[in-house]
């Protein structure tokens, strides 16, 4: 049992890290070509309590722990946190720390496999390294590290100011401590796998997919620099994974954990290969197929449970893994024919022209979707669209640092508006948008109840946490304050 755990240390299979493919893979048939074992409800709670031994998440959690000790938050009055919600002297102090963790993890990934031949198992045979892709994805990642910034000095604003309670005993000096941050270790990763899921899922329906989410599909075949590269919209609704921070009485340490593993985890996800500790053949798929696999690896039995469970890459897709250009501008040139049934969701008159064998996206909704390049200028719709999602926010953000200067709350009508603004108003501007321009993309949408529940899951978990956060620091200060 011990030699078994040691072995399968921070996800190593028989203690190697490299050159060394997950048990499921039969390394005689060509990358992506073995099937992932179908995932269970049973088997995601029983790999639960060993989360931080046999998983990635070990190395991520060090390095939570790592940074919540040697860099903690100033949660005093006068400290930076309290000052504004969105704070020059919080970005200074803390924009540096995330971009460099975030930076230094995503590198060594990128450099040990594309530059340096840690791993020979591409799932793209003699893939073309291109620069500019590589360009693209890190400013788009960029952008995700200053809104995870952002999230955290609203945070630690409500923190400081006692508009949000918190724990404020360490894990070394309270037995209470201590249970709130293990409780936060263990269960930060589970939450996570959930969250993914339904946040993920709610991006791919069509108005949400074609003006924000493609953006994230604009990598067909992934390096590690794509992992974060999103559209601001999805940042915001991918970092609203913070919800139990704000539910919860909770450790500042889980919003910070919960960041590390929002920022770090996409990073080895996205690799591009199958052969180290950190393969993720299962999300790897989603790209090559879109409306396949929603969720991460190990909670992939929702995507059982929704029937959007693929196990394998289609024969066609088999030899040798043609590389497959990004998708949206390269419809024209594929080859490929449609997908078999058991790639399809449903029956759904959509599903030719969703997550098709066109490179993701394709159908009418393609014309919004843009080759992983800063070279050319973004279209009118995107640009449109990117401006009245940002308005949004905007609006709610002065107000904010308007409350903050003056130590008092917005009015109870006003607050309420300018949160549910920032919160649902990036979704109600994708939809007017995708109305205009009728482009859409993404994935089936199957029967009312299922889509339903997706729609009611994915508003809780996206749009609800954001315009909570901002309606309390419309709020007065806490009475200790
Ligand atoms: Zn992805
Ligand atoms: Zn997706």
């Amino acid at each position: 049992m011990l030699s078994t755990l040691i072995r399968g240390f921070a996800g190593a299979t028989d203690g190697r890290f490299y050159r060394v493919s997950p048990s499921f893979v039969d390394s005689a048939l060509p990358p992506g070509a073995s099937v992932i074992p179908r995932p269970t409800f049973a088997a995601w709670l029983r790999a639960g309590p060993l989360v931080l031994i046999n998983t990635p998440n070990t190395i991520w959690a060090l390095i939570a722990v790592c940074m919540f000790e040697c860099v903690p938050y100033d949660l005093s009055r006068t400290g930076p946190a309290a000052s504004a919600p969105l704070s020059a002297a919080f970005f200074a102090a803390r924009l540096p720390l995330w971009l460099g963790v975030w930076l230094g993890y995503t590198l060594w990934w990128h450099a040990t496999l594309h530059w340096f031949g840690f791993a020979e198992r591409p799932f793209v045979a003699a893939r073309e390294y291109r620069p500019g892709r590589v360009a693209h994805n890190l400013v788009w990642s960029v952008s995700g590290v200053v809104i995870w910034t952002g999230f955290e000095n609203v945070f630690a604003y409500l923190w400081a100011t006692g508009r949000l309670a918190y724990v404020d005993e360490t894990a070394w000096s309270s037995r209470r401590g201590a249970l709130h941050f293990c409780a936060a270790l263990l269960l930060v990763p589970l939450w996570r796998d959930v969250h993914f899921f339904f946040a993920h899922r709610m991006l791919h329906f069509n108005a949400l997919y074609a003006q924000v989410h493609s953006l994230h599909h604009r990598n067909t075949d992934v390096e590690p620099f794509s992992g974060l590269c999103m559209h601001p919209v999805e940042h915001l609704y991918y970092f609203a994974c913070a919800l139990p921070s704000l539910l919860l009485l909770t450790t500042p340490f889980a919003l910070l954990w919960n960041g590390v593993h929002l920022l770090l985890s996409p990073g080895a996800s996205h690799s591009g290969f199958e052969d180290h500790w950190q393969a993720d053949a299962y999300h790897y798929f989603h790209h090559r197929y879109v409306s396949c696999n929603y969720a991460g690896t190990d909670a992939g039995f929702l995507d059982v449970w929704f029937g959007s469970f693929v196990d394998t890459l289609k024969p066609t897709d088999q030899k040798g893994c043609k590389p497959r250009p990004d998708a949206k501008a390269t419809r024209a040139r594929t080859r490929a024919g449609p997908p078999p049934a058991a790639y399809r969701e449903t029956r759904s008159p959509m599903r030719m022209r969703l997550g098709s064998a066109r490179g993701g996206g394709g159908g009418r909704g393609s014309r919004c979707l843009r080759p992983a390049t800063l070279t050319r200028p973004p279209s009118l719709e995107f640009a449109a669209y990117l401006a009245l999602s940002a308005g949004c926010v905007l609006a709610w953000a002065v107000a904010a640092s308007d409350v903050a200067a003056g130590a008092h709350a917005a009015a109870p009508r006003l607050a309420a508006h300018l949160a549910v603004l920032a919160g649902f108003g990036p979704v109600a501007a994708a939809s007017a948008v995708t109305g205009i321009t009728r482009s859409g993309g993404g994935a089936p949408r199957g029967g009312p109840l299922k889509t339903g529940l997706l729609l009611a899951c994915g508003t809780l978990f996206c749009s609800v946490p954001v315009s909570w956060a901002c309606y309390l620091a419309l709020q007065p200060p806490g009475e200790d304050v």
